[in-house]
């Protein structure tokens, strides 16, 4: 059955999660004011998906339970549905503007969904079957899974079994009679604080050097042997100051931690890859295709809420009637909607895999996430052109309800007349945010590196991009003939 996002917040606060922050221990990471903002925003995807509105997009109903479940738990039947999935993540965006976390477990089902397939007809295992049972039980309760892809990695020049410490990157350690025992690490772990449950991957194409290392499996994230260490974001030491209007989004935030498995313990059943190395790069080209159409969704549903900050900033500026400000606007526009055509085309020209899920297509899914890499930039720089240099040097919260400086502050930095300082400070400071604030992990430099870096998609592209046939169309109509 479906949670709603209160029962989805009571459900997080039993969990005992390992959780450290400034080093110390976090007791109650579900109250904590630093943490809380990305909670709520998996909360959001609870509370959207229970609103009749919105019903259409959020939730579908599941072949395998036969129950209605939240689209963030479905394993995509059609190109309907990847193109569902990020119009789900476009709303998520704009109601959230920041990472709402939940869409990495969704990548990691759907990628696992057809890799075990195919595992098991190339080898007699059971991994599909295995994740078939992990899934039916994530949809009937509803839960939220972390999808961990990133190893810290090491000396990148080397592969996982030949760096100096054996470690750097997620390995069988112990194999019983009743499962696995592993080590490792998962850097930049979105959302994991705020996950009933983790889904573990490995991150890059592996030889038979790296058996060990090519390893798949679901633990509870609450397992003996777990524990999270959150990155810090910056001006993520304004949350604990009490102000609304200086955090920008007081709501809603994202969060990320390196993760640590210190001998984790993995029964059997919740095995989906173990060994059959040639499986590992499967299964990271499918997640990251995935992944990289996500971007097409989230980024522009926050790209959404950043022209409106930018389009009320030239207002309340008066500002908003000159030619090169509403071009401007246009610009960014043009940008984030090109970043939807790219999540939309993908998933509309995606194929049905051998398991009977829906894959993106790959070229597209790879060209979208490339230009996620820019045009973030570009729509931050031309927000913050718009926005004027008060976004970075306005005086705080405190100053602006103080007796003595509240008169001037409020005097002398208004725009209009019939537009309060206060408005003015509030839209400015959700343009801070979004740009160089806490919001920016997750809009500008997740959008460069998240998903894969730059290169990982310039080399999908270089594999993808059909030279050889545009050279023979080119011969064709030259009348060239060798
Ligand atoms: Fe979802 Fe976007 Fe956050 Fe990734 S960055 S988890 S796609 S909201
Ligand atoms: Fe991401």
């Amino acid at each position: 059955a479906l949670m709603t996002g209160n029962e989805y917040v009571e459900s997080m606060r039993k969990l005992n999660l390992q959780v450290y922050m400034f080093g110390e221990k976090i007791e109650n990471p579900v109250d904590d004011p630093i943490l809380r903002p990305s909670l709520n925003s998996v909360k959001a995807t609870y509370d959207l998906a229970g609103n009749p509105e919105y019903e259409e997009l959020m939730t579908t109903k599941s072949p395998y339970t036969g129950e209605i479940v939240n689209r963030f738990t479905h394993i995509h039947e059609s190109t309907a549905d990847l193109v569902k999935k990020v119009k789900m993540q476009r709303l998520c965006g704009q109601k959230t503007a920041a990472c709402f976390q939940r869409c990495v477990g969704m990548d990691a089902f759907n990628a696992v969904y057809s890799t075990t397939f195919e595992t098991d007809e190339a080898h007699g295992t059971n991994y599909h079957e295995n994740f078939l049972s992990f899934l039916k039980y994530v949809q009937e309760k509803d839960l939220t899974v972390d999808g961990a892809m990133t190893d810290p990695k090491g000396d990148r020049s080397l592969a996982p079994h030949a760096q100096a410490d054996p470690d750097l990157y997620l390995h069988v350690v112990e194999r019983r009679p009743d499962g696995i025992v592993v080590r490792g690490a998962k850097a930049h772990q979105t959302g994991i604080i705020n996950s009933h449950e983790v889904i573990v991957m490995p991150t890059i194409a592996m030889g038979e050097d790296d058996k060990d290392y090519a390893v798949s499996f679901a633990v509870p994230t609450d397992s003996e042997g777990i524990f999270m260490i959150v990155g810090r974001q910056s001006c993520d030491t304004r949350k604990l100051e009490g102000s609304q209007i200086d955090v920008g989004n007081s709501q809603f935030g994202g969060m990320e931690a390196l993760v640590v498995f210190d001998n984790v313990f993995v029964p059997n059943d919740r095995i989906f890859l173990n060994g059959e190395y040639e499986f590992a790069g499967v299964l990271v080209e499918r997640f990251a295709g995935y992944h990289r159409q996500s971007y097409g969704g989230c980024k522009v549903g926050v790209g959404d809420v950043l022209i409106g900050a930018t389009a009320v900033a030239a207002e309340y500026n008066g500002a908003q009637r000159a030619s090169h400000v509403k071009d401007k606007l246009i610009e960014m526009t043009h940008l984030n909607e090109t970043l939807y055509c790219c999540g939309i085309a993908c998933s509309a020209e995606g194929t049905k895999t051998k398991s009977g899920n829906y894959m993106i297509d790959l070229l597209l899914a790879n060209v979208c996430k490339q230009n996620v890499t820019r045009f973030p930039y570009e729509i931050a720089r031309l927000a913050e052109d718009i926005a004027g240099g008060l976004m970075v040097t306005a005086p705080s919260e405190k100053d602006l309800k103080n007796p003595k400086l509240g008169g001037y502050i409020d005097k002398y930095l208004r725009g209009v007349e019939d537009v309060s300082t206060e408005n003015r400070l509030r839209i400015l400071r959700l343009i801070e945010n979004l740009t160089l604030g806490s919001a920016a992990v997750g809009y500008r430099t997740e959008s460069m590196h998240g998903a894969g870096s730059p290169q990982a998609q310039r080399i999908m592209i270089a594999r993808q991009g059909n030279l050889p046939m545009k050279k023979k169309l080119a011969k064709t109509i030259a009348k060239i003939e060798e």
